[in-house]
This record gives structure tokens, C-alpha cells and sequence, in this order.
């Protein structure tokens, strides 16, 4: 069930932010990409990015199934990323994503020698830390180099079936190559930030291992880990020193808030199984700090708010039976819940006889 308008009012209760230390990433499905793949391909994200090492742990700034992005897409990789980049600006805005990922169908890149196009799992945009020669890190006055936060921060994501295995590798991936860190031959694009940030890959004939950075024809199996060896292949310093820009591309402008506006309509005053039923919704003045709202009643009326459910978006079905209930409503995030709002709603029950 949808509302009516996707349009909030934002009144941004504005406060000065410490540096931020959690990335806020935002999925969004392309017309031709599979929602539940780009689901479970968040979450391998999620599991295995080191947080304890980089200091910097990732958000989602949404929960439950990605949302949609609707733009005309053509299957070449670079040209939808582009289009999607370019035209990502407010949805980005409205949920403070420091990086952007999409998730589209079948891709292909032009192969640079033969000039056919070929299958892709995924692709980044990265020019900051990438190239020959330095300076490639290049840090403000915090110590942060936010120079990437207009154009490094998107990658686009193949959910189709013909990257099988890639599935649960590429995001992770393209998010590393986010972070600076680069394949195991550097070839014609040089390395990424700095002369170490390379996989690891070896293949002795009997024993074939490649790190999660290593290209994909490379031989041996892909494991889930950062390279870290120390001079040569250590991707994971490349991680350690820009984890903390990536986070602030965007600092959230406003904070936690307690729900607004809670209201609601009457779907049904008496179903067959003796049910009053409801839609109730609400208005949240900060969509960027909330990933997911929490339902409380009070029923019968007056008695104390009781936890009746989680829903991850601002709006809910509610069905009451027996007693009419006041709802409210609070937004949560992953460590903590506003107040309950102010504003409520009565889920008035109207199965009883009429006297
Ligand atoms: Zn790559």
C-alpha cells in the first residue's frame, strides 16, 4: 500500500555534527534489476564489511526491499550509471546517502579492444583515488578528502542471473574500488589510492586464491576478505584511509525525530471475523535518521502505549478488535527511538451493537 505523495515537507532540525562515522547507503533498483537479489546483495554487503578495522560501519537508509528508481536504461553499464548519477541528486538528498547503489539487469561494457560489447557484474565510479602518480589523497583541514563526494559515489550492480556466483562478490566489490582499493593488476589505469591498494591473487597450479578486489577471470577462489598484505597487496589501508571521508560525503542535517502528522482512515468499521480495520499514517521531519518506525497502541483507551509492531515505512494497516486504541508512532534508527509522537490517532473499534 502506497501513499498518495512520495513528497515530504522538511522542516530540517538543523544541528551541528560531529564527523561521521557510519556511511549511509542507499539501493535503488533500476527498471530490469530483480528487488530481491539487490535485497540479499545489501545485505552481503553489510556482513562482510570490516567495520572493527575501518572504524566507519554502514547504514542502510532504508529497510526491507530497495526502493525503485525509474529512469530509461539501456543495459550499457556506464551510460546507465551516468544517467543515474546525474539524476539521483534529490532522492539522495532526502536520505543523506553518503553512497548510492544501483541495481540494474543485464549489463555490458564496450570491450576497449575489440570494440564489442561484454558482460558486466558491476561497475564504480571512482576517478578520485584512481590514476598514476600522486597526489591522489587529498585531505581538508579535519583530515577528510571529500573530493569524491559529487562524483565517487555510485556504482551500478548486475541482479541478473548470468552473474551468478558474482552475486554476493560484486557489491562488496564495487564498494571497496568506493574506498580506493583496486584489482591485482593495476594495468592501464594505474592503481587506485595509493601504490599497495592491489588484490591478492596466487595460483601455484595447486593451490589458486584470490582476495574480494581481484578481477573476476582471474583464477582461484574469491574469499570474502580485504588484502592486507603489508607493501605489496594491502587494500585494506587503502579502506582505513578513506572509510571516514566516504561516511561524511553527506553529514545528515538533521537528527532523529519523533513522527508528525500521525493520522489515519477507516478501511473497514466491521469485518466478517469482527475486526475494525485501519490505515494509519504519519509525516517524519527527518527521513534521513530514520530507518524504521515503531507502532504503539493504547488500548483500551487511556492505558499505557504498548510496542505493537515495526513497520519501514510511514504507513501501517492496523486492525483492532475489541476496544478502540490511540496510535502513535516512533522512528527508530539502528541504535535508538525518538519519543513517542505527539500526534495520534484513534483506531476506533465499531463492532459492538449499537445501543
Ligand atoms: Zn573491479
Amino acid at each position: 500500500m502506497k501513499r498518495l505523495s512520495l513528497i515530504l515537507v522538511a522542516l530540517f532540525n538543523c544541528s551541528v555534527q560531529a564527523q561521521d562515522t557510519e556511511t549511509t547507503v542507499l539501493g535503488l533498483v533500476l527498471p530490469e534489476g530483480d528487488a530481491q537479489v539487490a535485497s540479499n546483495q545489501l545485505a552481503s554487503l553489510i556482513s562482510y564489511w570490516p567495520s572493527s578495522q575501518t572504524g566507519v560501519s554502514i547504514k542502510m537508509a532504508t529497510v526491507g526491499i530497495p526502493l525503485q528508481f525509474v529512469i530509461p536504461v539501456t543495459g550499457d553499464a556506464q551510460a546507465d550509471m551516468d544517467l543515474a548519477m546525474a539524476t539521483v541528486g534529490p532522492i539522495r538528498d532526502q536520505y543523506g546517502a553518503d553512497i548510492v547503489l544501483f541495481f540494474g539487469g543485464f549489463l555490458t561494457v564496450e570491450d576497449p579492444e575489440t570494440g564489442e560489447q561484454i558482460n558486466v557484474c558491476g561497475r564504480a565510479n571512482q576517478e578520485n583515488w584512481l590514476g598514476f602518480g600522486a597526489p591522489k589523497w587529498d585531505p581538508n583541514g579535519a583530515g577528510l578528502d571529500l573530493n569524491g563526494s559529487e562524483d565517487g559515489f555510485v556504482a551500478i550492480i548486475s541482479t541478473d542471473i548470468a552473474c551468478g556466483f558474482s552475486f554476493t562478490v560484486t557489491p562488496i566489490h564495487e564498494y571497496g574500488h568506493l574506498h580506493g582499493a583496486g584489482h591485482f593488476d593495476p594495468d592501464a589505469i594505474g592503481y587506485y589510492l595509493n601504490d599497495d591498494s592491489r588484490a591478492y591473487h596466487v595460483d601455484t597450479g595447486f593451490v589458486a586464491f584470490k582476495t574480494i578486489m581481484a578481477e573476476g577471470g582471474l583464477s582461484g577462489t574469491q574469499t570474502f576478505v580485504f588484502s592486507t598484505y603489508t607493501g605489496f597487496y594491502n587494500n585494506m589501508r587503502a579502506l582505513v584511509r578513506t572509510a571516514q571521508s566516504v561516511a561524511n560525503y553527506r553529514v545528515p542535517q538533521c537528527g532523529l525525530a519523533a513522527p508528525i502528522n500521525v493520522q489515519g482512515v477507516l478501511t473497514n468499521a466491521c469485518t466478517e471475523f469482527q475486526h475494525s480495520t485501519h490505515i494509519v499514517f504519519w509525516d517524519d521531519s527527518c527521513p534521513a535518521a530514520t530507518a524504521y518506525y515503531q507502532i504503539w497502541a493504547s488500548q483500551p483507551l487511556g492505558a499505557p502505549y504498548t510496542f505493537k509492531g515495526s513497520v519501514p515505512i510511514d504507513i501501517v494497516g492496523v486492525s483492532v478488535v475489541g476496544a478502540s486504541a490511540w496510535v502513535k508512532v516512533k522512528a527508530c534508527d539502528f541504535d535508538t527511538c525518538s519519543p513517542l509522537s505527539s500526534s495520534k490517532y484513534l483506531a476506533a473499534y465499531l463492532c459492538f451493537p449499537q445501543s
